[in-house]
């Protein structure tokens, strides 16, 4: 084909297209906060959270400054520390460990389900007994809901009443998802999510926000997020960060919120467009009984021996771009090798960073797009 005819390649995720969706009206939040000059702690800050608790229906909507600090911020006001153990699977983001890492208590390790790749409970129950045998105490587990998908909460909420531990949801990639009826953000103890640009629900830079229904959680935490403070201005009453949200960012996310439906219901229609043209040739991805997602990621599976580096570079000669969520897990990077991983070993993440592999996957890709994606793909299987 000509070079001038190649067409534009397929977008990852097409941020410039809802930036153009959105046009004014966030133009217009942004120029409301411009003209009030309340850049910290504005209006805009509390209506977000607002409409997130609405939205939600979580009782306390904590905004903070990145999903990181989301996590972070829960273990800080559970005051947990060295000696203790905190469960999180490896097939995920490294944020969800680190985290815990950063309070000094020590990240345990376990696997994930083979059909969702979100937390595995039957590990999970090894990584407790883990932990335990290596002198830790189990305070906690952190479920992912992982490429948009809810994680099996109840099955989560099963193991952790009976061990003693809270339950501190990441949702990081599921807001807006549900389990069995209910919106993320009312499981567990808190539920921590992010708004960084590329998650399903994004703001135009760092953001995140917590969900509880516990009063005195909502109460530490808005204390935390400004360094501790009491009701005594100049005598801060325990450790905190800079950990809020801008009210610029509020604004943005106050407009995004008003199509973000929409948007989950049209990566919806692309899962299942994708899964009916691949579904014979690929391992794509399956939603458990009672679980949404609204699809942060379109992960699929390769087939056995197939060669990965070269399947992306086919696809990618088709203008279709592709990455890998996660060549490695946790447990198998750098600064995290030395954590304990859940007795039995993970096999099923270990396995799976060698053989998925995510495709573009936004609500502004249209049938047009889909199909090139279909296209190369199978393309690319059938050379
Ligand atoms: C993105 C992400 C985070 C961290 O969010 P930031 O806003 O980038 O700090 C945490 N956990 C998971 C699973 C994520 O995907």
């Amino acid at each position: 084909m000509n070079q001038h005819m190649r067409p534009e390649p397929v977008p990852f995720i097409d941020i410039a297209a809802q930036r153009r969706r959105l046009g004014k009206s966030v133009d217009d939040a942004v120029a409301r906060v411009l003209d009030h000059c309340q850049f910290v702690n504005g209006p805009e800050v509390f209506a977000l959270e607002k409409a997130l608790a609405d939205y939600s229906g979580a009782k306390h909507v904590v905004s903070c400054a990145s999903g990181t600090d989301a996590l972070l911020m829960v273990l800080m006001a559970k005051n947990v520390g060295p000696g203790d153990a905190v469960l999180c699977p490896t097939f995920t983001f490294c944020a969800t460990g680190e985290a815990v890492a950063l309070t000094g208590a020590t990240p345990v390790f376990v696997d994930v389900d083979e059909e969702t790749f979100n937390i595995d409970v039957n590990s999970l129950k090894r990584g407790i007994v883990t932990a335990r045998t290596r002198g830790l105490k189990p305070v906690a587990v952190i479920p992912v809901d992982l490429f948009g998908q809810s994680a099996d909460h109840d099955a989560v909420a099963a193991v952790a009443e009976a061990e003693g531990l809270f339950v501190l949801d990441d949702a990081a990639q599921g807001f807006g998802a549900s389990y069995k009826g209910r919106k993320l953000g009312t499981f567990g103890l808190a539920t921590a999510t992010s708004f960084f640009p590329a998650k399903p629900l994004g703001c135009f830079g760092d953001g995140g926000a917590i969900f509880t229904n516990d009063d005195e959680l909502a109460n530490t935490l808005r204390s935390i997020r400004v360094h501790g403070q009491g009701s005594d201005k100049y005598d801060n009453v325990r450790l905190g960060l800079t950990g809020r949200l801008d009210t610029m960012q509020a604004a943005i996310l106050l407009e995004k919120l008003k199509i973000f439906d929409d948007e989950v219901a049209v990566r919806n229609q692309v899962a299942e467009r994708y899964a009916r043209g691949l579904g014979n040739l690929v391992t794509v991805p399956r939603l458990a009984t009672g679980c949404t997602s609204v699809w942060a990621q379109y992960t699929i599976r390769l087939p056995k021996g197939t060669d990965r580096a070269a399947f992306a570079a086919a696809l990618q000669a088709q203008g279709v771009p592709t990455a890998v969520y996660y060549v490695k897990s946790m447990h198998q990077q750098t600064a995290y090798g030395t954590f304990p991983v859940a007795d039995g070993g993970l096999p099923t993440s270990e396995s799976l960073s060698d053989d998925v592999i995510s495709l573009p996957m936004h609500p502004y890709l249209d049938e047009a797009a889909q199909d090139r994606v279909i296209a190369a793909v199978r393309g690319a299987l059938s050379a």
